[in-house]
């Protein structure tokens, strides 16, 4: 049996934000206990497939798995697995449509979903602007950007004494006439704390920027055009506030609907709150991650591991999708309909520490394409496994598979690479495939500090191995076009997204900013988010020293 390794942060984590509590809020479990509760859940749903299926020896699988810290499922599923909640997806789409009935019923399920530590996401665009009539009352109304601030309100009112914040997604086409407002709305530092905000943005918008053209701005409810803008000034000023505040980021649109699985069923408009994980409306979505620092033996990496881990992990996530409980009708129906699952990584830094090759280096966006296609090609592999027992998922004929001579597929989706900002820490992993943000660093929990040292790196200290450091290098010192690079080869064996932050340091431009926009744009990345060090007074991460 594998003994659980954790570190000290890791183990203030699981106490603080994981481990069961009673109603008195006493902890009631230990971290083994936790692992075999969510395995053996997870495990569960075998036995409505197969009445001779073995759920223990399934469940003794899992439980290695994630017991080893190989591969861990999204915090709800390690927090509800098994709990009065049972809800255990990270990411849902909700419909906001023009009209008082949309907007309250998925601010609502949003607050449903936020009890359980989904996170949502929404396009705002079929919202008419500001100022525009209301009808049958004589009025105007506020527009979009009002009505994502009573999202925002209402997400902080439920947070309170809550150990996963709700987070949120809000997303405006670069057409809408508001779409000024919705840039430059969060450059007010009191507003919008709980959301997230991305410009939808198409391929024409784009030819527009290049060409030094207007484009058109089009009322969501009657299609006219209303006004023109210059693309170059909104993307200057995308990148004004961007460098200001982080926000907003960009989707690629028209780049994201190429890859829908099922474009006869919908377009997809919107994604969850850091982006990774383009979904339909009412649409959800279970990440799990590999932790690559666990592939790598002897200095060389464990493809069969890998390809057995993937293996196990798109059963796991087929199976979350099977046991799910929703707070929400519809987004049970819809995620059930086609069963999109999310498997990704974390610890792609401390693999290519352990494996002495640069971040800033061909050589780690080869090794991250080669792990990347390894995993889609195995998760494609298991997902036809799975379905010749269990059946194609329920909307396959409506999707883009049969007509490419696919037979069999149990998930529309396989692959999103996810943030992995708490269980990274969990699994003492560099998150997802960033670089490492800092050797020791200062991390902020809620309201509490933590000091904490990068574990390969206190490792090879302590055994006075030599700190190289073009290998141990750290987010900032990674120029912004190599963290695109990464990005872009993962997202090129990535069916949903990848969630990148191009740590930008402090003295950059916001012309640089605008240049780093377009350079996204033409590396087929579905989105880019950046982070301007010191941009905002209450930073997650920063650089310390313990000595
Ligand atoms: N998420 C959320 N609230 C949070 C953190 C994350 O709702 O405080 C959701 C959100 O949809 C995000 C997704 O979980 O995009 C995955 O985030 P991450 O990988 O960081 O989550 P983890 O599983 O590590 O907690």
């Amino acid at each position: 049996m594998t003994i659980c390794n954790f570190t000290p942060l890791a183990r203030e984590v699981l106490e603080k934000r994981y481990l069961a509590r009673n109603y008195r809020g006493e902890i009631i479990e230990t971290p083994d206990e936790l692992f075999s509760r969510v395995a053996g859940v997870v495990a569960g749903a075998d036995r409505l497939f197969d009445a001779g299926a073995s759920v223990r020896k399934t469940a003794a699988r899992f439980e290695e798995a994630l017991t080893s810290l190989s591969f861990l499922p999204n915090s709800p599923c390690l927090m509800n697995a098994g709990r009065p909640l049972g809800q255990l997806a990270a990411c849902f789409v909700l419909p906001v449509e023009d009209n008082l009935e949309s907007i309250f019923q998925s601010l609502k399920d949003s607050a449903l979903i936020h009890r359980t530590g989904g996170g949502t996401g929404f396009s705002f665009g079929r919202l008419r602007p500001s100022g525009d009539t209301i009808f049958p009352a004589s009025g105007v109304t506020g527009g979009p950007v009002s009505f994502i601030q009573l999202f925002d309100a209402a997400t902080h009112l439920i947070d309170r004494n809550r150990v996963r914040p709700g987070a949120n997604m809000g997303v405006l086409p670069v057409s809408h006439p508001d779409i000024r407002d919705f840039v430059t709305v969060k450059r007010d530092r009191r507003l919008l704390g709980n959301f997230n905000l991305s410009v939808a943005v198409d391929d024409g918008f784009i030819a527009c920027v290049k060409a030094g053209r207007d484009y058109p701005l089009i009322h969501p409810r009657t299609g006219a055009v209303v006004d023109r803008l210059s693309a170059a000034e909104l993307l200057a000023e995308m990148a004004r506030s961007a460098w200001e505040t982080g926000d907003p980021g960009i989707l690629f649109l028209d780049r994201i609907n190429r890859a829908n699985p099922t474009p006869v069923i919908g377009r997809l408009e919107a994604t969850n709150p850091c982006g990774e994980q383009p979904l339909l409306p009412y649409e959800s979505c279970t990440l799990g991650s590999i932790n690559l620092s666990r592939i790598v033996n002897d200095e060389a990496v464990d493809c069969e591991k890998l390809e057995s881990l993937v293996h196990l992990a798109v059963h796991f996530l087929d199976n979350v999708v099977e046991v799910n409980r929703h707070p929400v009708t519809q987004t049970e129906e819809w995620s059930r309909m086609n069963r999109k699952i999310g498997l990704g990584v974390m610890g792609f830094a401390d693999m290519l520490i352990l494996l002495g090759i640069p971040y800033q280096s061909e050589r780690a966006v080869v090794l991250a394409e080669e792990i990347m296609a390894c995993i889609q090609r195995s998760a494609v592999a298991a997902s036809g496994e799975l379905a010749a027992r269990r059946g194609n998922f329920p909307a396959f004929h409506q999707s883009v598979f049969p007509a490419r001579g696919v037979k069999r597929r149990r998930n529309a989706t396989l692959t999103t690479v996810a943030p992995t900002g708490t269980i990274s820490l969990l699994a003492g992993a560099s998150s997802s495939v960033e670089p490492v943000f800092a050797f020791e660093v200062q991390r902020r929990i809620g309201n509490e500090i933590f000091m904490d040292e990068h574990p390969i790196y206190a490792r090879y200290r302590q055994e006075g191995r030599p700190i190289d450091p073009g290998i141990f290098q750290t987010a900032w010192e990674v120029p912004p076009h190599w963290h695109l690079k990464i990005q872009a080869a993962f997202q090129k064996y990535t069916d949903n997204a990848v969630s990148k932050t191009v740590n930008l340091p402090e003295h950059i431009t916001e012309e640089q900013v605008r240049e780093l926009f377009l350079q996204a744009a033409d590396m087929n990345l579905k989105g880019i988010t950046v982070y301007r060090d010191k941009s905002l007074p209450d930073q997650i991460l920063s650089a310390c020293s313990l000595k």
